[in-house]
């Protein structure tokens, strides 16, 4: 029975999830655009009709629709079911970690932010100041309702990797963007310096792997730039679902 019960609530959350993706598809789209969200109806980027109501529900329409626009035919990125997707995992994940709990809900806000972060680099190479300031509002209340991790950690993580960024980038210009580079103070102050120290330790491998396969493809020149935001978001992702875990499971594995 309880299998069942559990079954009902992860499917639920799920949907929750698959939902808010949905949103982070339009917010995504909209942003970089300056066009207003929660204004005008979703229309198809190619033929501009006006969706349908029953081509609005997330990852259902797409199946349905096999993938193309009702109107023209055109195809529909599969980027709209993979973020819906996404928002669906994240929602799972934050609720298998913290449960059903006010904590859980700030984590998924900022899981949403994070995959909002990372799209939007992906398309404009660019980081919009709103999302520094959301995750910084997201920190805020988490200062109160996750005490786990200390204010004073919060601070310093404020600054742990930020500093260090901007010297490099001093020494080395154009070394990182200056929305990597807020996205650190950010997320500083919302994970803690140590979870900030795993996460930022997963982007740099992850951004480093990528980087040297885009040069042994010569996809890019040893001088061309790639958007590291993905990169950023994926690890602080990480650090935000484990928490200290990783880091204090790391001075162990060294009989610290
Ligand atoms: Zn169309």
């Amino acid at each position: 029975m309880l299998v069942v019960a559990y079954a009902v609530v992860y499917g639920f959350v799920f949907l929750f999830g698959i939902c808010i993706g949905s949103f982070l598809n339009v917010l995504i789209y909209r942003i970089p655009l300056n066009l207003n969200p929660a204004k005008g109806r979703s229309f198809c980027p190619n033929c501009h009709n006006k969706l349908l109501p029953r081509d609005l529900v997330p990852l259902f329409s797409f199946i349905v629709l096999r993938g193309r626009c009702r109107f023209c035919g055109c195809r529909i990125s599969p980027r709209y079911p993979l973020v819906e997707t996404i928002g669906g995992v994240e929602a799972l994940l934050a609720v298998f970690v913290y449960g059903l709990t006010l904590q859980a809900l700030i984590v998924f806000a900022a899981l949403c932010v994070l995959t909002t972060v990372a799209f939007i680099d992906i398309d404009t190479q660019e980081i919009p100041d709103r999302m520094h300031i959301v995750l910084l509002g997201l920190g805020i209340c988490a200062v109160f309702a996750m005490p786990e991790v200390a204010l004073m950690s919060r601070i310093i993580g404020i600054f742990a990797v930020s500093v260090p960024m901007i010297l490099l980038d001093l020494i080395v210009k154009g070394s990182f963007g200056g929305g990597d580079i807020k996205l650190c103070a950010a997320c500083g102050f919302l994970l803690g310096w140590r979870a900030l120290l795993v996460g930022t330790f997963i982007a740099v491998i992850g951004g480093g792997v990528y980087g040297v396969f885009l040069l042994a493809t010569k996809k890019k020149g040893r001088k061309a730039h790639f958007a590291f935001g993905p990169f950023l978001a994926l690890g602080m992702a990480v650090g935000l679902l484990t928490g200290d875990a990783i880091w204090y499971a790391y001075l162990a594995a060294f009989g610290l």
